[in-house]
């Protein structure tokens, strides 16, 4: 599998082997990974693979009974806990939990998201207001807990922050969600260059098109229910015959951890993906 550097580091590229990923031997051993959104998609598959790379792993979503869910199929070494990243009270309360329950976390996946497709001029302020919260300033509210926590702990560490090929595809399809991603970057670049006095690595991630729920949670702007009841059907679809497996974007995000290097990783594939969705008829 072939990693592009798109945003740091110019053209370079790596390569992941796949038996790097997996391989027993307990590599994350001792090690504290905290995963938002971790009850579906790739957050569910970042927890269960650090786990099963010998981590402990809090399971962090909005929904409780989810991460419930996700904490059970791994194990005792997994923590459920429910917060909306969004609340930015509600994500000091749950570090405080995490740190005083379980230590400082070294990895932090700020995972948690949610779609907004329609074109710009259907898109009302609460809905932009909505998708910046929970897709920007959730990830601001996960590197604001937990960075100062592992800047104090001295132990370095590495933050993750999931964007998307959204962020530097341009499309009418999805002018607020590309917003935040585009934002998340910027803030992953800015942070990156802050925290690296601690040996703090930070990363953003941007997947294509992967096989998740997301389109179920996606909302669609200037149609009516049954409308947008029809595209979610068509983008959950087009999304199950993408096929690129959530497990893929897991091993991208433990590579980008092991490599602790700003990278921005995207598979070619990943972003033909997105291109191909862009034109998806009716959407
Ligand atoms: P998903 O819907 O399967 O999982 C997202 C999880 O986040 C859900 O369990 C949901 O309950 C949780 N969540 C939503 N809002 C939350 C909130 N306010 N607080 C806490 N948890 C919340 O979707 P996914 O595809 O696995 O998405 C994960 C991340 O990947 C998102 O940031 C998404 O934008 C990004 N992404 C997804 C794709 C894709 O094609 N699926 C592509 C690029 C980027």
């Amino acid at each position: 599998e072939e990693f592009v550097d798109h945003i740091a580091g110019g053209p370079t590229t790596r390569t992941l082997q796949q038996d790097q990923v997996g391989a027993p031997g307990g590599r994350f051993a001792g090690r504290l990974v905290v995963v938002t959104g971790a009850g579906s998609g790739i957050g569910r598959s970042t927890a269960t693979l650090f786990a099963g790379l010998g981590a402990e792993v809090v399971v962090a979503d909005i929904d409780i009974a989810s991460a419930r869910a996700t904490a059970e199929s791994i194990g005792p070494a997994a923590y459920p806990y429910g917060v909306d990243v969004s609340d930015e009270d509600a994500m000091d309360r749950f570090a405080d939990w995490v740190v005083d329950e379980h230590g400082v976390p070294e990895i932090v996946v700020n995972n948690a998201g949610i779609g907004l497709a329609g074109a710009f001029v259907d898109t009302s302020a609460k809905q932009w207001r909505r998708v910046v919260d929970v897709n920007l300033l959730g990830v601001v509210n996960g590197c604001r807990a937990f960075a100062p926590r592992m800047i104090a702990a001295r132990r370095g560490g590495h933050i993750v922050n999931i964007a998307s090929a959204a962020a530097f595809t341009p499309s009418d399809l999805l002018p607020a969600y590309s917003t935040t991603k585009a934002a998340v970057l910027m803030l992953s670049e800015s942070l990156r260059v802050e925290l690296a006095a601690a040996g703090i690595g930070v990363s953003a991630i941007c997947p294509g098109i992967v096989d998740t729920n997301i389109t179920n949670t996606t909302r669609y702007a200037g149609v009516d229910e049954l409308e947008e009841k029809r595209l979610r059907r068509q983008a959950s679809a087009a999304y199950h015959k993408r096929n690129f497996p959530p497990e893929r974007v897991a091993a991208q995000i433990v590579f980008a951890v092991e490599d602790n290097k700003a990278v921005v990783p995207v598979t070619p594939e990943a972003k033909l993906a997105h291109t191909a969705y862009r034109f998806t008829p009716g959407l």
